[in-house]
């Protein structure tokens, strides 16, 4: 797949607020939030508007303010329905009363505060980051990993913050590093960005405790398992969790958030998405209220030169799908792909020729022809044996399979089959 980073020198724009916002609640891995807020309620920017008392969620809050004019399931970027708060904006972008910079003076503190703000991962994989900061008892973490080495083609929004926010990030990752009691932390960005290198570099040296290190450029580099070997020579076992190597890895734009929420209390309600694909009229980078239409975000880029063939949340080898253009940008939205039917033609699948390339190529060393047989099969047995849950759904395998073999595909069906088989009690 060609590097394709069109959208690297495209200074960040801010959107316009739209006429209307859908904000799901559950933007996130974990619990979804209840909503605390109904029809006809009025609404501040930061303001709460869904919560959950279980650890593993994170408050949903208003990007806008505005009214509440409806709470009900809408489509959600992963095809499912979601409930989601409807506002229709007033446009005076009033801030809500409460946001103030959070009071942090220990760690209990630090992981309040994480928690109260929203944040997730923004990398892409949403994972509440007050549980992520949160060390197990019993574990000690010696290493800060930062992940900025943003591996996937097009995306450049972690580049864009590295060039634009470098300051808030080692603001950031001193934050962690002060309540966290880390000792260490490593940058890890990929080699063919000599420009964030460089202003990293340069911000970095401030501190003899921070390091950036210059990665390798390979597909998928920034999987969190890979950049822990890469950034320190440590293996993650399967099953196993970074904790337990004594290390936390953390995005670039997530730490960054961290030192901007320190500052001001503003929660999570906004986000920088690239927008390229061959059919967008302005690839671009852009600061969108979340719960922003897809439809309005590209719009605000200047439509579409030709009607998309197929248009994706994320990268093109991890991205997701969209049904629709009413869904919404959501915390962990890091790109909006629109391909011409060019870009998105996929040859038939073919045979299987056993020639073993996704097994070579698959970074977690797992054996994706027989999990894809295991999933098609629906042997819930099988996919256990085979470590289903280790896939992190890279694409690397479907990348290189001759045959065009939909792998990825069915492995990720696999995975729900055993979601399935345990909330069934199988
Ligand atoms: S998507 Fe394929 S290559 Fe990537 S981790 Fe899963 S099985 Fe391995
Ligand atoms: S890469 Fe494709 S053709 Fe080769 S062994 Fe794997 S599934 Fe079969």
């Amino acid at each position: 797949m060609p590097y394709e980073k069109n959208t690297a020198n495209c200074e960040t724009i801010k959107m316009d607020v739209p006429k209307k916002v859908i904000i799901p609640m559950l933007q996130h891995i974990g619990a979804p939030c209840k909503p605390c807020v109904a029809k006809g309620d009025v609404v501040k920017v930061g303001q709460v508007i869904g919560d959950s008392d279980e650890f593993i969620s994170a408050p949903v809050h208003s990007s806008v303010s505005g009214t509440v004019t409806s709470v009900e399931p809408l489509l959600y970027p992963g095809g499912v329905f979601v409930n989601s708060v409807v506002i229709e904006t007033d446009g005076k972008q009033e801030i809500f009363e409460k946001i103030a910079p959070p009071r942090i003076s220990n760690t209990k503190d630090f992981i309040k505060a994480i928690r109260e703000s929203g944040l997730v991962g923004l990398g892409g994989a949403g994972f509440p980051a007050h549980v992520k900061l949160s060390v197990p008892p019993g574990k000690k973490i010696d290493t800060l990993i930062i992940n900025a080495a943003e591996c996937e083609p097009y995306i450049t929004s972690d580049y864009r913050e590295i060039i634009e926010n470098s300051w808030n990030v080692i603001g950031g990752i001193n934050t962690v590093m002060e309540f966290l009691n880390i000792e260490k932390v490593i940058i890890g960005i990929e080699d063919n960005k000599p420009e964030a290198i460089h202003e990293m570099t340069k911000v970095a040296d401030t501190s003899d405790r921070i390091s950036v290190m210059k990665l390798k450029s390979r597909y998928p580099q920034g999987a969190e398992k890979m950049l822990i070997y890469a950034t320190t020579g440590r293996k993650v076992p399967p099953g196993k969790l970074p904790a337990d190597v004594g290390v936390i890895v953390m995005n670039v734009n997530s730490v960054s958030f961290v030192a901007e929420y320190a500052k001001t209390g503003m929660p999570l309600i906004k986000k920088r998405v690239t927008i390229d694909g061959g059919a967008v009229n302005k690839p671009c980078n852009v600061e969108v209220p979340i719960g922003t239409s897809l439809k309005d975000v590209f719009d605000f880029c200047g439509g579409f030169k030709e009607t998309p063939k197929k248009v994706l949340m994320g990268g093109p080898m991890m991205g997701i799908a969209q049904f629709s253009l009413e869904t919404s940008v959501v915390k962990h939205t890091n790109a909006l792909l629109a391909f011409t039917e060019e870009e998105s033609n996929l040859p038939p699948e073919g045979p299987c020729i056993r020639c073993g390339r996704c097994v070579r190529a698959c970074p977690m060393n797992l054996l994706p022809l027989k999990l894809s047989k295991s999933s098609l099969r629906e042997n819930i047995e099988e996919l256990n044996k085979y470590h289903v849950n280790d896939c992190i759904e890279c694409g690397s395998c479907s990348y290189v399979c001759p045959s065009k073999i939909h792998l990825v595909q069915s492995i990720r069906l696999g995975k729900a089959q055993i979601r399935a088989a345990m909330k069934g009690g199988k």
